[in-house]
């Protein structure tokens, strides 16, 4: 019988992985936690857990090797394997990197992108165990593996939230995001020009934030020294509004975000308003910011605020309320999320 046919698009990325892992019930007591969230936990012990994540990397799709540098690209990947391991608050200590290589890769290349590996794992503590080594039809291929750990009673998954948690987010965001749009910019402006120099002046935040992110597993040792573990955490890959909206669906709630809280850096909000973008998309839409978002009870706040580095800005609501954003003027936005829709 004719199966026909359905276009991924119709789906979305959430709508096909909850497609296909739908029929998949855990068969195994040391399982604790599987598809659904940034990394899947399995006991070790008693009272710890492993967690596990795996990413990929694809040329084309996720980088250009026209301005991607080998090492910043090798440290990248690793941000991008323990990010989903921070993001279960949790120590990232092993990752697995498995490579498809095209025939345009030199061992030269290979060699840098090594190095930003070595980097990446000597500045997070992590050890490279592993990987694959294949040949690819297509480009340059990346897999990441990343293993962690943490106390069962430490782990913050996506469901935890309740309502009137506060939501708190490290670091900045959109970035990443305007790093992006710089170094397209530029590659078409010098497409085809003999010796090219490329305009990043006033804008080397931005690209390093896009370039060689670092994930946040400086908080998972914040956290714990305060002695809070988040009701809900997640890291940002696919902008604020997915991520947000995640942890909505995950622990059946509503949220309020506020726009005059979205902590944008200079240089993000100089090069938008160059480019005639809104900063605040950058922030809702852009990605790849490698920050952590979290909640917390409501009577955290102080300790919260006492580590310095991270923003309240917003709180979780009831189901029934939706998703909002909240603009000075009091306009409700409503988020909507992104994730990937295949490129043609
Ligand atoms: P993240 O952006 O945090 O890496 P994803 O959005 O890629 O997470 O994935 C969401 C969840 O779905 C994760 O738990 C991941 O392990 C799972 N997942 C994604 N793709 C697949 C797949 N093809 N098969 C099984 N599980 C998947
Ligand atoms: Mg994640």
């Amino acid at each position: 019988m004719a199966k026909g046919r359905t276009e991924i698009a119709e789906l979305g990325e959430f709508g096909l992985i909850d497609r296909l892992t739908a029929k998949f019930q855990n068969k195994n007591k040391s399982t604790i936690c599987g598809v659904g969230d940034d990394a899947a936990v399995i006991e070790a012990s008693k009272d710890k857990a492993i967690v596990v994540s795996t990413d990929s990397m694809l040329e084309g799709i996720d980088f250009d090797l026209t301005y991607f540098p080998p090492k910043h690209l090798g440290y990248k990947a690793v941000t991008k394997g323990i990010s989903d391991v921070v993001a279960m608050n949790a120590v990232p200590e092993q990752i697995t990197l498995s490579l498809g290589i095209s025939s345009k890769i030199s061992v030269e290349f290979l060699d840098d992108f090594y190095e930003g590996v070595e980097f990446a794992c000597k500045e997070a503590g992590v050890d490279l165990v592993g990987g694959d080594t294949s040949a690819s039809m297509t480009g340059f291929v990346v897999n990441i593996t990343a293993v962690g750990r943490a106390k069962k009673s430490d782990i913050a998954y996506r469901s935890g939230a309740k309502e009137h948690d506060l939501i708190c987010l490290t670091g900045n965001l959109g970035a990443s995001y305007m790093g992006l749009r710089l170094l397209e910019r530029e590659r078409r402006v010098l497409q085809g020009v003999d010796n090219p120099q490329p305009q990043f002046e006033g804008y080397e935040y931005l690209l390093q934030r896009y370039l060689k992110p670092r994930a946040r597993y400086d908080m998972v040792e914040s956290l714990r020294k305060e002695g809070i573990v988040p009701t809900s955490m997640i890291d940002i890959t696919d902008g604020l509004a997915s991520e947000v909206l995640q942890i909505c669906k995950a622990s059946k709630c509503g949220a309020r975000i506020y726009l005059e809280r979205m902590p944008l850096a200079k240089q993000t909000t100089a090069l938008a308003e160059e480019m005639h973008l809104d900063p605040v998309v950058a922030a809702l839409n852009g990605g790849e910011d490698y920050e952590l978002l979290f909640t917390v009870p409501l009577d955290k706040r102080e300790q919260i605020v006492s580590l310095g580095c991270i923003d309240i800005i917003g709180h979780i609501t009831a189901e029934s309320t939706g998703a909002y954003l909240v603009t000075p003027d009091g306009n409700d936005i409503a988020l909507q999320a992104q994730g990937f829709t295949p490129k043609r």
